[in-house]
């Protein structure tokens, strides 16, 4: 089964409305807690999850008008970006994170059909139709709703969603074969999230 621009775009949708109900239910103290991200602080994540709309906004733009404007200048002005974004107190942060998945929503709303298909290069540096852009979308969306540790799991990501991303990530890391088990916990392992499968060789990060 191989993923649709439709689906990937529903996903992002269902991903930005998970994550989004979680930002609003965050008290402003909680933000400086530990994400589920070993490392990362709430506030970083928000902020990161954020600046990853302006940065496909960035691409939705690109496939729009052929006018090349990557996701981010450089790695460091990424980097930076998190750091400032951290920095604003939680209401703007909250305001920021609505804002940039509104401007998302709205570019992608209006790019005309045939510009799905114009090529664009992520910040990892791979040349992509920008119908990839929705897929990214709801990755970031859907696993960092879980990574912000507001109690929302894998199991409460869209099936279809979790299916696909299995399919990617078994690709990206060259697996012939994944351990046996429930579908939300195969993603979570697979994503080197928080997994509860047994006998299942340790994965490195991802994402
Ligand atoms: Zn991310």
């Amino acid at each position: 089964m191989s993923r649709t621009l439709t689906d990937a775009r529903g996903w992002m949708q269902q991903g930005t409305k998970l994550l989004l109900a979680s930002v609003d239910g965050l008290a402003p103290a909680s933000y400086d807690a530990p994400s589920g991200l070993p490392g990362w602080s709430r506030r970083h994540l928000v902020a990161h999850v954020a600046a990853n709309a302006d940065a496909l906004c960035n691409l939705v733009h690109w496939a729009a008008t052929g006018e090349k404007t990557p996701m981010y200048a450089s790695l460091e002005e990424r980097a930076a970006g998190i750091a400032r974004g951290a920095r604003l107190p939680a209401e703007e942060l909250a305001a920021w994170t609505h804002e940039s998945s509104e401007r998302l929503e709205t570019a992608m709303a209006a790019l005309p059909f045939e510009r799905w298909q114009a090529e664009v290069v992520t910040a990892q540096g791979r040349t992509v139709p920008a119908s990839e852009i929705p897929w990214m979308r709801s990755r970031e969306t859907c696993v960092h709703a879980v990574d912000l540790a507001t109690g929302v799991g894998f199991a409460d990501l869209p099936k279809e969603f979790l299916a696909a991303l299995v399919v990617d990530i078994k690709a990206q890391r060259g697996l012939d074969t994944v351990p046996d088990g429930r579908l939300p916990d195969l993603a979570a392992y697979l994503a080197g999230r928080p997994y509860t499968l047994a006998e299942a060789p340790e994965l490195g990060p991802w994402l």
